[in-house]
């Protein structure tokens, strides 16, 4: 394994420099000690914010930028074993679903780096005016300056480098603030970018306690934007904090979908019981609440508990595992609480609920009422219930009765269904004949609701980390 005990500083200038305090990274399956970093004092913070603030005043060209940022996605991608066994180790995600992580990390660095060549304005045609006959307009944009950039445990690495990617695109400086229980990946794409040329200044990595980190933030006036992925009532603290600061929130979900009576049954079932459990469940687009024609239930739930009781608990870096340990044994105990409160109020447990250390076996309900937390909130957990609809107006409102809407999944050929639902079903992404769990890099992804603001994907993130001027010409007389 990769992950060798290291204590590691804050990331200042392109090195590291410890600070006195620490806390301990685990290896989500065993529980042992992996890692020291350091806990950031607000002196160290505003020596970061310093010298964002001063590399920003001389920006890369975007040239550079490409250059630099490609040459992180080819060193990644040289480095996609290493950086698995990282992120397996701190995260507790299977090996295979961590090495392909990094792999798409890679992509998401190498998008960005094709989204610096591609930053335009566009023409305005302010001559049609009256009286403007001899000016001619059009619109740049600029970096915003410096970026706070905040990130959750559970992709530990693609994340970051959705944030990283896009600001360096733009020509931000950026304070990057991985999860504290898993930022080792997030240091060494600090030490990756540095190797790829990224000069001094450009990026810190801040590792310490949250709330604190997020108060310096929002409070500083050298921080022009926050981006943040995570939790809902983290971002809506961040938001009622940042004032005039822009703001990027992808926060949670309840996925769901629906699979109607024309469907591929068996495709149906095999996908659902996949991005259910990815991640041991705790993925912000994991499928949560399926919604089955009553016509096909009971044939759908004898393959769900098919392909579900195949995944492979386990083990992390055993090969085979397919589904690894939750990320604590606090987040556990409340799934294992929301699964009980479910059972309490009707819902049959079809297959899973038993666990063993932090491990929670695959678990599928079926017909917990509406109102049980797992339906209404975010489980992130591996948990999906499936609930059964009579119409097509009725999957589409049960999609809908819910506090978010970042993506949902439509299994049926019914063109008819799939145009209404396009129209109707409230979320960013609505995925035909897939769950709610597909998503690549360069796609635009974001929710409404309590799932966010702003979209990510380089190319749309990236408009988000920039303002646009607005530059008239005429000439002098
Ligand atoms: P998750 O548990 O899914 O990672 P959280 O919202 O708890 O979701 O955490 C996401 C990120 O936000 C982490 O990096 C965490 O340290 C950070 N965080 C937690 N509380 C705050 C806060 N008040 N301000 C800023 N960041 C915070």
């Amino acid at each position: 394994m990769a992950v060798s005990y290291e204590t590691y500083g804050q990331w200042i200038d392109n090195q590291y420099q410890l600070s006195s305090d620490r806390m301990n990274v685990t290896n989500k399956f065993t529980d042992s000690v992996i890692a020291e970093v350091s806990v950031a004092t607000k002196e160290e913070y505003v020596k970061m914010e310093e010298s964002a603030v001063q590399a920003s005043r001389h920006l890369l060209s975007t040239y550079e930028r490409y250059e630099i940022l490609k040459k992180a996605a080819d060193l990644l991608k040289d480095r996609q074993q290493q950086f698995g066994e990282i992120i397996a180790a701190e995260v507790g995600k299977s090996i295979s679903e961590a090495t392909g992580e990094a792999g798409r990390a890679a992509l998401t660095l190498e998008v960005s780096a094709e989204e610096a060549k591609r930053i335009q304005g566009e023409v305005v045609p302010v001559e049609s005016a009256p009286g403007s006959e001899n000016r001619q307009a059009f619109t740049i944009k600029e970096p915003v300056g410096v970026i706070g950039a905040i990130t959750p445990f559970n992709v530990p690495l693609n994340l970051v480098c959705h944030k990283l990617g896009p600001a360096l695109a733009s020509g931000n400086a950026v304070i990057l603030k991985p999860a504290e229980v898993t930022p080792l990946s997030a240091l060494k794409l600090a030490e990756l970018l540095k190797e790829a040329g990224l000069p001094e200044g450009w990026l810190h990595v801040i590792t310490g306690k949250g709330k604190e980190i997020g108060t310096w933030m929002t409070e500083s006036e050298r921080i022009q934007m926050i981006t943040f992925t995570g939790s809902p009532s983290v971002g809506l603290w961040l938001k009622q904090r940042a004032g005039h600061k822009k703001v990027s929130l992808e926060l949670g979900n309840n996925s769901a979908v629906i699979v109607h009576k024309d469907a591929d049954i068996k495709k149906a079932a095999e996908q659902v019981a996949q991005k259910s459990f990815n991640n041991a469940g705790q993925v912000c687009i994991s499928v949560q609440r399926v919604f089955v024609h009553k016509e096909i239930k009971a044939s759908f739930l004898k393959e769900v508990k098919h392909y579900t009781e195949a995944l492979v608990t386990g083990d992390p870096f055993e090969k085979e595992t397919q589904v690894g340990p939750m990320i604590s044994k606090e987040a556990l105990k409340r799934v294992q609480q929301w699964i009980t409160e479910a059972v309490d109020l009707g819902a049959q447990v079809l297959t899973g609920n038993e666990t063993d250390g932090n491990l929670l076996k695959p678990t599928v309900l079926v017909d917990p009422p509406q109102h049980a937390k797992v339906c209404q909130e975010e489980v992130f957990g591996p948990v999906v219930s499936i609930l059964e609809y009579e119409t097509e107006e009725e999957a589409i409102d049960f999609v809908n009765q819910s506090k978010y809407g970042l993506q949902a999944g439509l299994f049926t050929n019914d063109l008819t269904f799939i145009m209404r639902a396009a129209k109707e079903i409230k979320v960013g992404g609505l995925i035909i004949n897939d769950t709610s769990g597909y998503r690549v890099d360069h796609m635009p992804y974001g929710g409404l609701k309590e799932s966010g603001e702003g979209k990510e994907g380089p190319k749309y993130a990236m408009q988000e980390m920039m303002n646009e001027r607005l530059i008239v010409l005429q000439p002098a007389e």
